[in-house]
C-alpha cells in the first residue's frame, strides 16, 4: 500500500508528530489484518529508510517480538530528512532467503525508484547493550557505507555511537545484506537503543530529532557522491 503523507514538512514539534505517526502506523496495522503489507513513502531520494521489524516478524525459523516503535520512528525520520521509507506493517509469512521472500516489503525494495543508492535499515536494540546507536556495515561495505558512517558519527556526536559491535548486519537475512548482495545498492543498519524509541515520552525526542537531522546530512552526502 502507498500512503499519503506530508512531504518535507517543517517538523517543529518532533514529539507531537511522532505520536501522530505512531497512531497512523497502528491504524495501518489493524486494517492490514492477516496480510503482510508494507507502507511505502516514495520521495525519490538517494537514501531509502527501511523498518522490517516494526511488528512481530518471522526470522530464521521463529516469530520475534517487534523492534518497538521503529515503524513510526522511521516514518518520522523519513519525513524530516525528506527521504523515502519502506515500513513493514506485518511479516508473519515464513521465509529463509531473500530469493524466496515475496511479500509487499520485499517487493517494494526490489522496485525502488532509480534515484535509490543506499538502504538504511532501522532496528531496535535493548538498552543493556550500552550504546545509543549501533551502526552495522553489512557483508560488503564500500565507499558509500564509509561515508555514511563518518557523517552519522559526526552528526550524532552527542550520543554514543558504535560500529559493527555488537551488531554487524552481516547475516544473509538482513536488509543490509539484501542491498549489498542482491540489489547493487549500498546498505547500512542502525540499531537504536530502547530508551530513545518511545513516542510517548518527550525525553526520547532529542535522539529522534538528532537521528532525523543526521539522516538529512547522509542523504546530501550520498546524493553528492553519486
Ligand atoms: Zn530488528
Amino acid at each position: 500500500m502507498t500512503i499519503e503523507m506530508t512531504a518535507a514538512t517543517e517538523v517543529t514539534d518532533i514529539a507531537t508528530r511522532w505520536r501522530e505517526l505512531d497512531e497512523h502506523f497502528g491504524t495501518a496495522r489493524r486494517r492490514a489484518g492477516d496480510d503482510d503489507p508494507a507502507l511505502l513513502v516514495d520521495r525519490s531520494s538517494a537514501v531509502v529508510l527501511t523498518a522490517p521489524h516494526a511488528t512481530r516478524h518471522y526470522r530464521a525459523g521463529a516469530m520475534k517480538a517487534a523492534d518497538l516503535h521503529t515503524g513510526s520512528l522511521t516514518l518520522l525520520a523519513g519525513e524530516v530528512a525528506n527521504v523515502s521509507a519502506v515500513v513493514s506493517a506485518g511479516a508473519r509469512t515464513e521465509w529463509d532467503t531473500w530469493d524466496e521472500r515475496d511479500d509487499e516489503f520485499s517487493r517494494h525494495l526490489r522496485d525502488l525508484s532509480d534515484s535509490a543508492r543506499m538502504l538504511i535499515d532501522i532496528h531496535g536494540m535493548g538498552d543493556h547493550h550500552g550504546p545509543d546507536f549501533c551502526l552495522g556495515t553489512g557483508p560488503r561495505p564500500g565507499a558509500l557505507e564509509n561515508l555514511a558512517v563518518e557523517i552519522l558519527r559526526s552528526e550524532l556526536d552527542a550520543f554514543e555511537v558504535v560500529v559493527d559491535a555488537p551488531f554487524t548486519a552481516r547475516p544473509h537475512y538482513t536488509v543490509t545484506s539484501l542491498a549489498q548482495r542482491h540489489l547493487g545498492l549500498a546498505g547500512l543498519q542502525i540499531e537504536v537503543a530502547a530508551r530513545w524509541r518511545s513516542p510517548h515520552d518527550d525525553s526520547a525526542a532529542p535522539a529522534a530529532s538528532a537521528l532525523s537531522l543526521a539522516l538529512t546530512a547522509v542523504e546530501e552526502g550520498i546524493r553528492d557522491a553519486a
